[in-house]
């Protein structure tokens, strides 16, 4: 999931539209997935309650919450880097409070509020609803800290905050926690088991969306094709329910046919899907719906089956490989794109080239890539050593960008001549007289603003590409404007 947010965003500051009456400040830092992201947005809806509002300015905050991310050591040091700013600032300014939230709160509780004592709350990704009560223990001179997991929190009851966004394209949570158990991830053990959200609520927060002007929203979750929603409680204990539950229950392609149905105006894209949770009537819905996007991010990790069986990813190469013709099938333009891992431990140079020969052979649109980072408390660190050197796993990860740069280059100069509906998002980074947007494939177009406005689909005749935007012209409205 992590893979949908940019760089550039790592630690950005919400900025969000407050309740007048509120007078206290809050500064809210995120780092990592989207769904770190999302999950502020609940903190913060949350916390407008208590009379805060947002600030993008941390030296103006009563109180400063950074929302952290565990999946790799770096992004640990970097919250440790901001924590350790905002303690000084806590120094000079004894009012300020400081809490931690978020996939670092578990393990590291002990630590921040206890040993080195750099913050006052410490607070897990399900105990969000308990903040009213912990920001007042925080006030009245006390340490707080909840990391309790829980089997049924969804914050389906919960409308979040949307954080200060192009008001175009917005993220909808679906499921909690994941249940896979790779054994490289931490997220198991920092968000706890899996559950999925009433469909209810969230085909409202998409209507709500729709009305709000919204054009695009992406259904979040670490393995949305496991949704399963049979009147709440968690995955594993479905076998369990009762017959009734059972026959009524909705999975991730009723939830998809839903939604598409209830918003045939909306464009509608989902993401993390794991191999092996998707099945082929997720992909017979996108086909059948023109406003679910024909783009589907999926992790593979490793093209060897050695590593994939070590990683505990439950499928081997060849099915990963049926799996891509069964897409490709159905929908013969879909934008396909990946997370690799370099250096998993045990990887060979021949593991390392079945991972090249297996992106060959996919020839992805776009990917996420990373060196392996050995996580406390995970399989791997307790069972396996991590053996491949730092310079070995480098060199394959520039090994495996360069071949993406080259496969995305490709996908893009396909585009070349060819018109493609987008959905306008913004200024072009680089130009206000350009518009941003996306494809249906999530591959980024840059064209000029002309008479065209935000929020609308226009088709654009592609002329130039890198590989990783296209450029052209907009031609003309799409049908699909309302
Ligand atoms: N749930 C998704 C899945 O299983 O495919 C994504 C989980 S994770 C938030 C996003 C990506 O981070 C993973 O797909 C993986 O490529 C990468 N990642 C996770 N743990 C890692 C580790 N220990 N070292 C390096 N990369 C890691």
């Amino acid at each position: 999931m992590e893979k949908l947010l940019k760089e550039e965003l790592q630690g950005t500051a919400l900025n969000l539209k407050g309740a007048e009456k509120n007078t206290r400040k809050l500064y809210i830092e995120s780092y990592g997935c989207q769904m770190n992201f999302s999950d502020s947005e609940i903190v913060a809806s949350i916390l407008t309650g208590e009379g805060f509002n947002t600030t993008q300015h941390m030296e103006e905050a009563d109180l400063i919450l950074v929302n952290t991310c565990s999946i790799r050591e770096k992004a640990e040091l970097t919250v440790r880097k901001r924590l350790e700013k905002f303690n000084a600032a806590r120094k000079v300014n004894p009012g300020l409070k400081v809490g931690v939230l978020g996939c670092m709160a578990e393990r590291l509780k002990h630590k921040l509020l206890e040993e080195e004592k750099i913050v006052d709350m410490v607070v897990g990704p399900d105990a969000y609803k308990d903040l009213p009560n912990l920001v007042r223990e925080v006030e009245s001179g006390q340490q707080a800290v909840n990391v309790i997991l829980s089997k049924e929190e969804t914050y389906g009851d919960v409308a979040p905050v949307r954080l200060g966004s192009n008001g175009v394209t917005a993220f909808v949570s679906i499921t909690r926690g994941c249940d896979n158990m790779c054994t490289f991830c931490v997220v198991p053990f920092t968000r706890g088991r899996e559950r999925s959200r009433d469909p209810q609520s969230i085909l409202s927060e998409v209507s709500d969306l729709w009305e709000q002007g919204y054009r695009e929203v992406t259904l979040l979750g670490q393995n949305v094709d496991s949704y399963l929603w049979y009147g709440g409680g968690l995955k594993k204990e479905f076998a369990n329910a009762s017959p009734m539950q059972q026959a009524t229950s909705v999975n991730f392609a009723g939830l998809l046919d839903r939604v598409a149905r209830a918003q045939p105006g909306m464009r509608i894209r989902f993401s993390t899907s794991n191999p092996q949770d998707m099945t082929l009537d997720v992909i017979d819905t996108m086909a059948l719906h023109p406003n679910i996007c024909n783009y589907i991010h999926l992790p593979v990790q490793s093209g060897s089956d050695t590593i994939l069986k070590a990683m505990n990813r439950l499928h081997t190469r060849e099915e990963y490989f049926e799996l891509i013709k069964g897409i490709r099938q159905r929908i013969p333009n879909c934008g396909i794109s990946h997370d690799m891992i370099s250096g998993f431990p045990g990887e060979t140079e021949a593991d390392h080239q079945q991972t090249l020969s297996l992106m060959e052979y996919v020839k992805y649109d776009f990917g996420f890539m990373f060196a392996y980072s050995e996580r406390p408390g995970t399989l791997a660190a307790r069972k396996l050593e991590d053996d491949v050197p730092e310079a070995v796993k480098k060199r394959r990860l520039t090994e495996i960008i360069g071949l993406q740069q080259k496969h995305s280059l490709y996908r893009n100069q396909n585009y070349i001549g060819q018109t493609t509906e987008v959905l306008i998002e913004g200024d072009s980074k680089k130009s206000e007289a350009h518009w941003m947007g996306r494809n249906s494939q999530n591959t980024v177009v840059v064209f000029p603003k002309e008479h065209y406005k935000k929020g609308e689909f226009v088709h654009v005749k592609i002329e130039q590409c890198t590989s990783a935007t296209l450029l052209g012209h907009a031609v003309a409205y799409s049908e699909n404007n309302r």
